[in-house]
């Protein structure tokens, strides 16, 4: 049995509904859909799910929204009439609209971008609806009950045979619903391939696989046939974005591949994920961020004070902040962490590892950090050489350097401003090389 999720632009309009329900004719053992919210039909359309949230702004604050509801409505509509379904999908949707008010769940309203979707394509494709609600099932802290849900996902599975379900959500123990982040209905899949044992988990989207460089930046980057999970967390993690990060680990522990397909080239094999990806060029492939700062630490003699480290890192984590790097010298170390996640209290920990630890701090900002990723990187010699050179040769300055312990990755620091001609002049150049 495969599990098969559909990404939102796969879903956008009737058009895309025919092609999903091709892809899944194609294949009797496609028999549990996952489905997000339509997404875009064209390059300045609106997603369902924004949509959704902004309504849920204008119903808190009060604003009138009818204008948002009645397009949200008219894009389900389109899919309905033009595929002449039998489900009277108005008759809900204004059903649901009765509960509009200033206290409406949040949660519920965008989850509804799911539902409605995954209830029109059960009605098309004649697969049993199955309420995402009454399955996946979170506990009070918000973690996914893993056990609970297991059960209830396999009851409906066995019941039915062939299902529908839409991604992004569960419910509490209380019924109520509860979001996952944005991109989420890729961990649904995900927890839905492990839950039933699929034999692959097939994330149909708009692009036919994982490029080996964000296709914006490189020229004309290749596809990766076959990639392992672990490579692709060391890639989404640093920004390629491809699937949603926690949508490995559930499949990854169960040892089901995923296949990254494109729906408007089905022919298309894409991206395999698995465990093993077999021989191939020492690199698979490089991606990256902006948006680093580097909270740089001095102070004479800290290399021989045992546990200055630590109590460093115990303010930023007090802080509830994750950090990415710290490259360290004799007398300072720099903690390298998101911009973004630092914002709101970078001055007061500076500050704070002033005064109770006697260092000064300073700040450098916008760095990005490119990751070179590759299985087949560890102990080859050259890459690393390969890499500056081809820095060297744009006038690009490394500022930090780090190899992860089983060489799967390296990183380099750069100012962010140079970081177009990086990722662009790293790909051409590693592939002159071979290397990629
Ligand atoms: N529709 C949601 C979003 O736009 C969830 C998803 O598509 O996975 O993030």
């Amino acid at each position: 049995m495969i599990v098969t999720k559909f990404g939102g632009s796969s879903l956008a309009d009737s058009t895309q509904f025919k092609k999903v329900k091709n892809i899944i004719r194609s294949n009797r053992a496609r028999r549990v859909v996952v489905v997000s919210a339509p997404g875009k039909r064209f390059s300045d359309d609106n997603k369902i799910t924004d949509l959704l949230y902004t309504l849920g702004s204008h119903l808190k604050y009060g604003v009138p929204d009818d204008k948002i509801w009645a397009s949200i409505v008219a894009r389900y509509k389109e899919i309905k009439e033009t595929l002449n379904l039998k489900i009277d999908i108005e008759a809900e949707l204004e059903e649901f609209s009765k509960t509009f008010s200033k206290d409406i769940n949040q949660d519920c309203l965008v989850s509804r971008g799911e539902y409605f979707c995954a209830r029109l394509m059960a009605s098309y494709l004649g697969y049993a609806f199955v309420d995402a609600a009454e399955v996946i099932r979170f506990s009070y802290d918000g973690k996914l009950d893993v056990a609970e849900s297991e059960k209830r996902v396999r009851a409906a599975f066995d019941k039915y045979g062939s299902i529908v379900i839409p991604g992004f959500y569960g419910a509490y123990p209380n019924g109520d619903i509860n979001l996952l982040a944005r991109g989420g209905s890729d961990v649904t899949g995900s927890y839905l391939s492990k839950f039933l044992s699929a034999t692959i988990y097939e994330n149909w989207t708009d692009v036919s696989g994982i490029r080996a460089a964000d296709p914006k930046l490189a020229k004309n980057p290749k596809a990766i046939e076959r990639i392992t999970y672990e490579e692709l967390r060391e890639l989404s993690y640093m920004g390629a974005s491809v699937l949603h990060e926690d949508s490995i680990l559930p499949v990854q522990e169960a040892g089901i591949a995923i296949n990254l397909r494109n729906t408007n080239e089905p022919a298309n094999p894409g991206t395999i994920i698995a465990k093993e990806a077999g021989a191939g060029a020492p690199i698979t492939g490089l991606a990256g961020k902006k948006g680093f700062l580097s909270c740089v630490i001095h102070k004479k003699h800290m290399s021989s004070e045992v546990g200055f480290f630590r109590k460093v890192l115990s303010i930023f984590e007090k802080y509830n902040i994750n950090i990415e790097h710290t490259p360290t010298g004799m007398d300072m170390f720099g903690v390298i962490v998101s911009e973004e996640q630092a914002a709101k209290h970078i001055h007061t920990i500076m500050s704070e590892i002033e005064s109770s630890l006697g260092a000064d701090v300073t700040m450098v900002r916008d760095i990005a950090l490119i990751a070179v990723v590759g299985r087949n990187m560890a102990g080859h010699h050259g890459i690393c050489a390969a890499i500056f050179k081809i820095l060297y040769e744009q006038n690009i300055n490394v500022k930090m350097i780090a190899q992860s312990p089983d060489e799967l990755n390296i990183i380099v620091g750069i100012s962010a401003d140079r970081y177009a001609d990086a990722i662009s002049s790293l790909y051409d150049g590693l592939c002159a090389e071979n290397l990629l």
